[in-house]
């Protein structure tokens, strides 16, 4: 009769907790960073000579956020 590996405890085991490095989190805070960016880009200047879009839809979808920042607006 074989025996098991695992402990005759009938408690769950606690996984190990390991910190995560720096160098791990690096490039996720530099993608997360970014799409902050490019929403901050979104929110409060797309509109007129920077628009990256045409028309007024960007804007008008994202006004009440622009107010709610302090962007200027209108
Ligand atoms: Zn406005």
């Amino acid at each position: 009769m074989a025996q098991s590996a695992a402990p005759a405890t009938s408690s769950p085991a606690i996984p190990e907790v390991t910190p995560i490095s720096l160098k791990e989190i690096a490039p996720w805070a530099v993608f997360g960073g970014i799409l902050m960016l490019v929403l901050l880009y979104f929110v409060g200047a797309e509109q007129g000579a920077t628009s990256l879009v045409s028309g007024e839809n960007v804007h008008e979808w994202l006004h009440d956020g622009r107010h709610l920042l302090g962007f200027p607006c209108h």
